[in-house]
C-alpha cells in the first residue's frame, strides 16, 4: 500500500527542515524522509557563528530547535533510506531500501553531502579506532593525544580548532601552502599554540598498533620524501560528495553528481527539486540551505495547487 503525500522531502538537514516548515504551514500534506538523525551537517558542527541574529550557537542546539520547528505544523518525520525516485508525472514514486513505496505530487531532495575519504591503506580498517570524520562526535576520545587533520578548507580549520580543547597537539596537513578556509579561521589557527601546519604534504598510509591508530605516513609533494608522524587520531576533511546515488536514473545531475536546478530550485523533471548542499551552487552554508528549502517548498505549493 502506497503512502501518499502532497510533498515528500528527502533529508532532514537545514534545507529539508526549512522546506518542511514552509510546506506544512502552507497546508501541504508533507513528510520528511531521513536515514539518520535530523540536523544534517549541523549535528556534526561544534559552533555556528554565521547564523544571522545569533552570534554563536552549538550546531546540535540549532539542529534541535529547527527540528522542533519543522514538525510543529503537521509535517511527519519518517525514518527511511531512499534508493530510487521514479518520475511518473504527475506523481513521483519514492522507493525505500526496504521496498516501502511513497507517492507524492512533488519531491524536494535535500540529502546533502557526505565526507570524502582519503582512500589510502589503513583508512577504512581504522574508522572508529582513531580515524574519524566527525570531531564533535569523537574529539573527546583524544584527550592529551596528538591528532592529525587533513585538509585546508573551512571544515578542516574549524574542526582542528575545536579539537585543540582535547588534544595535546593538532597538526593540519595541507597539500599546497595555502588554505581554502575563510581568513578569520586562518587567523585563529595561526594564533593557536596547539596547532601546527604541515604544508606541501599528502597522507599516503595510516598505521595502527593493538587495534588503534598509531601514526600516519606523509609525503612531501615537492621532494617526494616521506615521513612518519605518530598520532592517535586522524580527521580527514578533504571535501564532500553529494548524496545523490538514488537519482542516477533521472536527468537531474551534473558530472560531479550535484543536482542542476533553476531559480525555483526545480530540476529538469517538473516537480522534483534540489535544495541545500546537494545542488550546484556557489556557497554551501546553513543560510543558503534554508533559503533553498523555502524557495523549493513555495514553488512546489504553487504547482500542486495550480496557482
Ligand atoms: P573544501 O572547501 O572543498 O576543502 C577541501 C580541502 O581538502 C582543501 O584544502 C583541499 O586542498 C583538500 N583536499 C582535497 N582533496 C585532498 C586530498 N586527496 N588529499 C589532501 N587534501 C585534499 O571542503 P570543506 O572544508 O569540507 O568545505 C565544503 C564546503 O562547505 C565549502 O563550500 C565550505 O566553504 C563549506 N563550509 C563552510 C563552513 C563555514 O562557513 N563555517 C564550514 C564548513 C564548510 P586544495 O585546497 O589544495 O584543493
Amino acid at each position: 500500500m502506497e503512502r501518499q503525500y502532497d510533498l515528500i522531502i528527502v533529508g532532514a538537514g537545514p534545507a529539508g527542515m526549512s522546506a518542511s516548515i514552509y510546506a506544512s504551514r502552507a497546508g501541504l500534506k508533507t513528510a520528511m524522509l531521513e536515514m539518520g538523525a535530523p540536523g544534517g551537517k549541523l549535528i556534526k558542527t561544534a559552533e555556528i557563528s554565521n547564523w544571522p541574529g545569533i552570534k554563536s550557537t552549538k550546531g546540535m542546539q540549532l539542529a534541535s530547535e529547527m527540528f522542533e520547528h519543522s514538525t510543529a505544523f503537521g509535517s511527519e518525520y519518517v525514518y527511511g533510506n531512499v534508493t530510487e525516485i521514479k518520475d511518473k508525472e504527475p506523481y513521483k514514486q519514492i522507493v525505500l531500501e526496504d521496498g516501502t513505496l511513497y507517492e507524492a505530487r512533488a519531491v524536494i531532495v535535500a540529502s546533502g553531502t557526505q565526507e570524502r575519504m582519503l582512500k589510502i591503506p589503513g583508512e577504512i580498517e581504522n574508522v572508529g579506532r582513531g580515524v574519524s570524520y566527525c570531531a564533535v562526535c569523537d574529539g573527546a576520545f583524544f584527550k592529551e593525544k596528538e591528532i592529525v587533520v587533513i585538509g585546508g578548507g573551512n571544515s578542516a580549520l574549524e574542526e582542528a580548532e575545536y579539537l585543540t580543547q582535547f588534544a595535546k597537539k593538532v597538526s593540519i596537513v595541507i597539500r599546497r601552502d595555502q588554505f581554502r578556509a575563510d581568513m578569520i579561521l586562518q587567523q585563529r589557527i595561526k594564533e593557536n599554540d596547539k596547532i601546527e601546519v604541515i604544508a606541501h604534504h599528502v597522507p599516503i598510509q595510516i598505521f595502527d598498533s593493538e587495534g588503534k591508530v598509531s601514526g600516519i605516513e606523509l609525503q612531501n609533494v615537492l621532494t617526494k620524501e616521506t615521513m612518519k608522524k605518530e598520532c592517535a587520531g586522524i580527521f580527514p576533511y578533504i571535501g564532500l560528495d553529494p548524496c545523490t546515488q538514488f537519482l542516477t536514473n533521472l536527468p537531474v545531475l551534473d558530472t560531479h553528481g550535484y543536482m542542476i536546478v533553476d531559480e525555483n530550485c526545480e530540476t529538469a523533471c517538473k516537480g522534483i527539486y534540489g535544495a541545500g548542499d546537494v545542488r550546484v551552487k556557489p556557497l554551501r552554508q546553513v543560510v543558503t540551505a534554508v533559503s533553498d528549502g523555502a524557495i523549493a517548498a513555495q514553488h512546489a505549493f504553487h504547482q500542486i495547487k495550480g496557482i
